[in-house]
């Protein structure tokens, strides 16, 4: 497989997301194809996923029958709008969708990304309320550390602090309960022991801004992109009680946890809580084409739908919501899962993973280690006056070793395609410690 191509001479005009741009120029970090486990870099090496690129791309690159589906629906049908009108792949993958999702959630609204998924579900809550008579509910909570895409939405209720401290006041109004990292939880393996009375902090923000007042929280049932921060047990339960005691509805932002990373089709469904509204991207089509999703319970449904307009009810959406594309991806996404066992398969790999993983704890530097599913964390200890300096390392030694890992700050993550062999498991973590082994 020779995939070599030329580099482009500029690479000033891409202004690059969520990356040190200046030094990705430095140092480029090309992919040029992919199958399976697998990427190709520029110089025709083999790079192993061990980030299932962006916590995406779950049955692996370029399975043939997504590829197939994709082809044939782009032939067949390239594109039709949602807006009052309709095509029939949309309702099938929503049906498709809610028999998946725990019982209860049984509609789909469809958006193009994890961001727009999150807006969409922020908005849903919004109207819910309102269609029910109390529209002074407009208070949106999420917590510290949190991570729920780049929407003004999403960057409100999200708790990542470079992330907000360019955009100025926001939207609405917004608070945060705590995040449920605690240093006495270090080197736990799965869920942590202590710390479930952290959902009591809501209680606190209930008391500050009356229930009244407030719409919905939204919390990732674990969260991913600040560097796999672990639900401590029983935690996201007493969540679920504080809520329903007060009236505000539960958002489960779930774009990394569904799809089989826990080894379940929802971290709904691994941990047992059912949120009343589900957010849902990146695996829902492997990635192969851009798509989103919030899931809600009959009641919002219902509420939203015969309180609304005489017309329309909702007045939100996108012009690519249920693209067909994307739904023949999602379909053949789900098939594909749904054939290779691969959620099942994820929980059986799963306390190898955790048993691999753990075995770093004594390499230099490393201060913590998180495991979860097919989900892991590595910490390292900040270098001195250079926080996120030894991550940023991590990152291009890696490649440079054939290993692609996704960093926060100096915590390492790793989250392969559902695929990944146990051998490849170990491949990716020898290749971690030779890399941590190398900075200093
Ligand atoms: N919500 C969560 C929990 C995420 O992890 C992400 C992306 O990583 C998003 C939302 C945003 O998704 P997107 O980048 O597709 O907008």
């Amino acid at each position: 497989m020779d995939a070599r191509v030329t580099r482009p001479n500029d690479l000033s005009g891409f202004w690059m997301p969520y990356t040190a741009n200046k030094a990705f120029r430095e140092r480029p970090r090309m992919c040029v194809s992919a199958k399976d486990m697998h990427y190709v870099a520029d110089d025709g090496r083999l790079i192993l996923d061990g980030t299932a690129a962006l916590w995406c791309v779950n049955a692996g690159h370029a399975r043939p029958r997504i590829v197939e589906a994709v082809q044939r629906q782009v032939a067949e049908l390239d594109f039709a709008p949602s807006f009052q009108f309709g095509h029939p792949k949309a309702f099938t993958l929503a049906s498709r969708i809610a028999q998946m999702m725990p019982a209860g959630l049984d509609h789909v609204f469809f958006a193009n990304s994890g961001s727009e998924a999150v807006d969409s579900a922020l908005k849903i809550a919004l109207a819910y309320h309102r269609a029910r008579g109390e529209g002074q509910r407009v208070r949106l909570i999420g917590r510290e550390r949190g991570y729920h895409g780049s929407g003004f939405g999403g960057t409100a209720v999200g708790g990542i602090v470079k992330n907000r401290a360019a955009f100025g006041a926001q939207v609405h109004p917004v608070d945060h309960i705590r995040h449920t990292h605690l240093p006495e939880n270090r080197f736990s393996r799965g869920c942590p022991a202590h710390g479930a009375e952290l959902a009591d902090d809501l209680e606190r923000l209930v008391a500050l801004h009356d229930a009244s007042t407030i719409a919905a929280v939204i919390v990732e049932p674990m969260a991913g992109s600040t560097g796999v921060l672990l639900p401590p047990q029983g935690y996201l339960e007493r969540l679920r009680s504080i809520c329903d005691r007060h009236g505000i509805l539960l958002i489960f932002d779930e774009v990394i946890t569904a799809f089989g990373r826990l080894g379940a089709p929802s971290g709904a469904e691994f941990f047992g809580v059912t949120p009343d509204i589900m957010t849902l991207a990146k695996g829902i089509t492997n990635a192969t084409v851009p798509m989103g999703a919030a899931v809600v319970s009959d009641e919002i449904y219902r509420t939203v739908t015969d309180n609304g307009g005489p017309l329309i009810e909702f007045f939100h959406g996108y012009t690519y919501s249920g693209h067909p594309l994307a739904c023949a991806a999602a379909l053949a996404t789900l098939e594909t899962y749904e054939e290779e066992g691969l959620f099942a398969r994820t929980a059986a790999l799963a306390p190898a993973w955790e048993e691999r993983i753990h075995r770093l704890r004594e390499r230099r530097n490393v201060v913590d280690i998180r495991n979860l599913g097919l989900v892991g964390a590595v910490e390292l200890a900040p270098r001195e006056g250079a926080p996120g300096a030894r991550g940023y390392e991590a990152i291009w030694r890696a490649f440079d070793k054939g290993l692609m890992v996704r960093v926060t700050g100096d915590i390492i993550a790793l989250s392969p395609p559902l695929i990944v062999s146990e051998e490849q498991v170990d491949e990716m973590f020898s290749t971690l410690e030779a890399v941590i082994d190398e900075i200093d």
